[in-house]
């Protein structure tokens, strides 16, 4: 089994209104209301491969209720950490071909919950073999709480896969024990180094050998449609994936990290790890949904994907 952990889930609701107006009444019918965060999307993914995913993290109040009861729907196993604050609304107004996004910040959580979380995160443990970090800490937890996760893990021999990004992911990177893998993409790669970092395959591998990643065996760099750039142990490979019909990319990143978690945990070789979590990213892309991959177009996509590795 796999947990998927998300700190501050929300229930991600959009609005579709043609003719915006601001400063008047505006009606809207469509209305959209979904279980959002990126480790509920990496969840909704595992379970859609057909492997068993566990989610957990921190929910609270009739918003919480309602994730839950999504999850549930979706057949989704779950164990969040109940607090009394109300977990977040995040809102996206479509309109004019643009999307206005109003996200709330989340409950402020206080360091006794963050160490209630922690127990039964250490609970959780003994009934998985592989972990998924996913998304930002909610206010109140320092920024080492991810840290924390990643070596409550380790001194029980379970690997995890982390992505998050600025100070919650320097921490990680920065403690002696690593995660076994992260995903960054291009623009959270350049926010954690502080340089605009250029997409060739030279600059790419030079970067990877910074000592920040010094101990991590897998670090994924998705590149949207241009795939993705890896490096595993001391050996790089550029990630090929063909031409598709993008329909709506958000949550491809959390698509990539789903297949990359399923596939270590299957212990695919090497190719076929990449090959599965570039499906898989691919797969969410070609959907209205997020979250949501039609399993029956795997097989052929994987095919197309191409690992090839740089000396
Ligand atoms: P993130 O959502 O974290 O920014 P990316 O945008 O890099 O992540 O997407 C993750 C993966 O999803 C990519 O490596 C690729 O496999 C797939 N993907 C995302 N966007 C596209 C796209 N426009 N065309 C094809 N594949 C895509």
């Amino acid at each position: 089994m796999i947990l998927s952990v998300t700190m501050n889930p929300s229930v991600d609701i959009s609005y579709p209104i043609q003719d915006f107006k601001l400063d008047d009444v505006n009606r809207v019918e469509n209305v959209r209301k979904t279980a959002g965060g990126k480790g509920l999307n990496v969840a909704r993914v595992i379970k859609q491969i057909g492997e068993d995913v566990l989610a957990t993290g921190v929910i609270g109040g009739t918003i919480g209720d309602y994730i839950i009861q999504g999850l549930t729907k979706s057949d989704i196993g779950n164990h969040f950490f109940k607090i009394n604050q109300e977990s977040r609304n995040c809102i996206a107004i479509l309109h004019d071909g643009k999307q206005t996004e109003i996200l709330e910040s989340g409950p402020i959580l206080s360091a006794e919950e963050g160490a209630a979380f922690l127990e039964k995160y250490q609970e959780l443990l003994s009934e998985v073999s592989l972990v998924t970090i996913s998304g930002s800490l909610p206010s109140g937890l320092e920024s080492g709480f991810y840290r924390q996760m990643v070596e409550i893990a380790w001194e029980k021999g379970i690997s995890v896969i982390v992505d998050t990004s600025g100070e919650p992911l320097r921490q990680v990177l920065t403690h002696d024990v690593k995660p076994f893998a992260i995903k960054p993409n291009i623009s959270e790669l350049s926010q954690l180094l502080g340089i605009e970092v250029e997409e060739s395959i030279s600059s790419l591998k030079q970067l990877l050998t910074n000592e920040l990643f010094h101990g991590i065996e897998w670090i994924v760099v998705s590149m949207g449609g241009t795939g993705a750039f890896v490096k595993n142990g001391g050996d790089f490979y550029k990630v090929t994936i063909p031409a598709i019909n993008v329909v709506n990319p958000v949550g491809s990143g959390d698509a990539t990290v789903a297949g990359l978690a399923v596939a270590l945990k299957r212990k695919q070789s090497v190719p076929d790890i990449l090959k599965t979590a570039m499906t898989t990213g691919m797969l969410n892309a070609m959907e209205a949904e997020t979250g949501y991959i039609d399993r029956e177009k795997f097989g052929q996509l994987f095919e197309m994907v191409e690992v090839i590795k740089i000396d």
